[in-house]
């Protein structure tokens, strides 16, 4: 059984998942932009069932409609990703992880927001907008 363990910067919020990831992307889509304050975020996407809080708890924000972001209301980490088209998913930031070098990135998603000074630098397939 593999567990995976993370926290938000403070460490206020604590998780962890007892699953491998499901995929892994990064995602430089207006939202994510504004909410981690950087130009893109890596995501890893999770069994829902399989994560849990440990210690302190996720503020959760109705970012757009179907969509909840997890944050940190003490320092304002984003943890994670709920869309309610995968209610049985939810995508947690992998540099919130203890070891985000855990999984495994497989795309770059939504790039038509990419700003122009983003550079992407390797082999992986690349989407305007989501996959599929
Ligand atoms: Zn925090
Ligand atoms: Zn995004």
């Amino acid at each position: 059984m593999s567990t995976v363990t993370g926290r938000c910067f403070c460490g206020s919020v604590q998780f962890k998942v007892d699953a491998p990831e499901k995929f892994a992307c990064y995602c430089y889509c207006n939202s994510c932009q504004r909410a981690a304050g950087a130009p893109l975020v890596a995501w890893a996407t999770y069994p829902r069932a399989s994560f849990e809080v440990t210690v302190g708890k996720i503020h959760w924000h109705r970012s757009s409609p179907g969509v909840t972001r997890g944050i940190c209301r003490e320092c304002g980490s984003s943890i994670t990703y709920a869309n309610e088209k995968r209610a049985g998913e939810i995508d947690i930031t992998l540099n919130c992880l203890d070891d985000p070098t855990g999984p495994t990135l497989k795309a770059h998603i939504w790039t038509e927001d990419k700003q122009p000074w983003t550079k992407i630098c390797d082999d992986l397939p690349v989407y305007e907008k989501n996959i599929g």
